[in-house]
């Protein structure tokens, strides 16, 4: 089975899909660690990550693995668990800048449908109703309001110590919506199949309930 998960930044796409995977006794798989790994290796490099000839090149020497150990799903690059450093605020506008870019897409897609086809998957992501598994059994498309989005995310980041404000928070959230939804290759879109939920009002439980009562029916 798989279930496919897309959505802006901070919709709550990957807090439910590792919830929704573990009640399922399924594989969660985000898709989003993996264009973070390739935009942490481009700052790494001091590679711009817009810059696609270089980014092919980096992209040639570049080892990006997913690992599932006991339930929580593991990064690496060219070898290293990189999985908390990814989370860093500003991995996520290189991230954004870097998947734009068809070599890393293709290199990405290429694993995320070779992970899938191996085991039962939610993935979570921007493209995986409309690009990476067109066929999936299942599609959801979560939302909510730009300014609840950012609210989530700068408490997600005061809580690991970094220094933010609001509304620089808001301003990069609606800077990646803009990247993502505008590129030319598998830009974020809700595919004309999938469920849109809008979590704004919604508590984590009230938006699986609503899947798993979607998944019933
Ligand atoms: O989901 P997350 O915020 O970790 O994703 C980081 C960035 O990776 C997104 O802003 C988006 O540009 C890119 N991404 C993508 N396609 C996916 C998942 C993420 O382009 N399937």
């Amino acid at each position: 089975m798989i279930i496919a998960i897309d959505g802006p930044s901070g919709a709550g796409k990957s807090t439910v899909a590792k919830l929704l995977a573990a009640k399922m006794g399924i594989v969660y798989l985000d898709t989003g660690a993996m264009y973070r790994a390739m935009g942490l290796k481009a700052l790494n490099s001091g590679v711009s990550p817009t810059d696609a000839v270089e980014v092919e090149k980096l992209l040639a020497v570049t080892e990006i693995d997913v690992k599932n150990i006991d339930g929580t799903q593991h990064v690496y690059l060219d070898g290293e668990d990189v999985s908390t450093l990814i989370r860093e605020h500003r991995v996520s506008k290189a991230a954004s800048d870097i998947s734009a870019i068809p070599c890393v897409r293709f290199a990405m897609v290429e694993l995320q449908r070779k992970l899938a086809s191996k085991k039962d998957t939610v993935l979570d992501g921007r493209d995986i109703g409309t690009y990476v598994l067109p066929n999936a059994d299942h599609k959801f498309f979560l939302t909510a309001s730009a300014d609840e989005r950012a609210n989530r995310r700068y408490k997600e980041l005061i809580a690991k110590g970094e220094e933010c404000t609001f509304e620089k928070i808001k301003q990069d959230i609606i800077t990646r919506d803009y990247n993502d939804s505008h590129r030319a290759l598998a830009p974020l879109k809700k595919a004309d199949d999938a469920i849109e939920i809008d979590t704004t009002e919604m508590t984590v439980d009230d938006v699986i309930n609503k899947m798993i009562s979607v998944l019933g029916d």
